[in-house]
């Protein structure tokens, strides 16, 4: 048994926990990319996804072709975006 697999068992860590916590770290990783250079990001008004400035004139999710532009809109949308609780769908 390895000690990653030891520290799992002895704090009864799930799986379901493992892929939360990593879903939750890439998601703060995200958003923090986005605050550092918010000019570059855009964020849709049909479905409030952010996404490239550059990459696309119509949402991908929704096909809205409203974009919120504001820097500091943006910066606000990914602080909520991180501070979310991260879920999976179809797991318990
Ligand atoms: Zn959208």
């Amino acid at each position: 048994m390895t000690k990653l697999q030891k520290l799992i068992q002895r704090f009864n860590i799930t799986e379901t926990d493992k892929i939360i916590n990593l879903v939750g770290a890439v998601r703060i990783f995200q958003s923090a990319t986005v605050m550092i250079d918010p000019i570059d990001y855009k964020v849709c008004d049909g479905c409030d996804c952010i996404l490239f400035a550059g990459a696309t004139f119509v949402c991908p999710k929704c096909s809205s072709y409203r974009f919120e532009l504001d820097p500091y809109n943006i910066i606000t949308k990914a602080i909520e975006l991180s501070n979310k609780e991260p879920t999976i769908l179809g797991l318990e």
